[in-house]
């Protein structure tokens, strides 16, 4: 299995676990369009990328929640390299609080960002892949796609329907060679993760140690967080797979915090 010539875009690629899976695929052989809302950082990890080789990788303003952002970028990246193989909808963030106090203005921007992110870009991304015959599509779920923790409620419903709408990409694509297939990472030290720590300490009442040791890793099989090599190595496995033996799947990643 290898990514060389491969168009790959992937969203959130300027930080964190985006980035990582960038990285990878770029020293696959792969040119990946490194898809961000924060241009300057997708252009800089663009010539970062491009630098290291062999693949190429270019930089690419895009607000995954705005619809005509979403497909001037997917065509602006078919223009220059002639289609698109690979998307990883990863761009993602987090908003924490109880239920009773969730702003719905911050509900409706999780559930934009994640939801209707993957829907946007998937759905133009499709006919390139259509067109080709074939085509892999990741989508960058969560162990709270599986399972729940508290003040994570628009976080925990648009992770687990994440896992429904690959489903849906996977029975309707099948038949065009495309696949969907959904990463289920446990925590990894991301900016991400990072900014959550001294929130949860606040709200929880402990300290940011225990944040750590006892919500991030405690039912963890030997207290370790997941790394972004780790989630980029699955990442390859999605993406370079050859068959549709593989599709309509979702995988945990996550040092056995969640067992199916
Ligand atoms: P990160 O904060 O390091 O990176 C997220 C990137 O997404 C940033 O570069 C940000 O600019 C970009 N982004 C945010 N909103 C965007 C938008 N509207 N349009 C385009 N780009 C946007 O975070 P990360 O930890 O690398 O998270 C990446 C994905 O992985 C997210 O979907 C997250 O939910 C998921 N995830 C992370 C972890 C973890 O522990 N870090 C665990 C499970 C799942």
């Amino acid at each position: 299995m290898n990514l060389a010539d491969k168009i790959a875009i992937v969203t959130g690629a300027a930080s964190g676990l985006g980035k990582g899976i960038a990285e990878r695929f770029v020293a696959e052989g792969a040119n990946v369009a490194i898809a961000d809302l924060n241009a300057d950082a997708a252009n800089a990890t663009a010539r970062q990328l491009s630098a290291k080789g062999p693949g190429k990788a270019l930089g690419l303003a895009m607000d995954v929640t705005n619809e005509a952002a979403v497909n001037a970028g997917i065509a602006s990246v078919v223009a220059a390299w002639g289609g698109v193989d690979i998307l990883v909808s990863n761009a993602g963030v987090q908003i924490v609080h109880k239920l009773e106090e969730y702003p719905f203005e911050d509900w409706k921007k999780m559930l934009a960002i994640h939801l209707d992110g993957a829907f946007l870009t998937s759905r133009a991304c499709l006919p390139h892949m259509y067109a080709k015959g074939s085509g892999a599509i990741i989508l960058m779920g969560s162990v709270h796609s599986k399972e729940a923790s508290p003040l994570k409620s628009a976080y925990v419903t648009a992770k687990h329907g994440l896992i429904g709408l690959s489903k849906v990409i996977a029975k309707e694509g099948a038949a065009h060679g495309v696949r969907a297939n959904v990463i289920c990472p446990g925590f990894v030290r991301t900016p991400l993760v990072e900014k959550q720590i001294p929130e949860q300490a606040k709200t929880l009442g402990i300290s940011e140690d225990e944040v750590v040791k006892r919500i991030m890793l405690g039912n963890t099989v030997d207290q370790k967080f997941t790394t972004i090599e780790d989630i980029a190595e699955v990442a390859f496995l999605f993406a370079a797979f050859p068959t549709n033996a593989l599709t309509g799947q979702s995988l945990v990643v996550s040092h056995g915090w969640f067992m199916q």
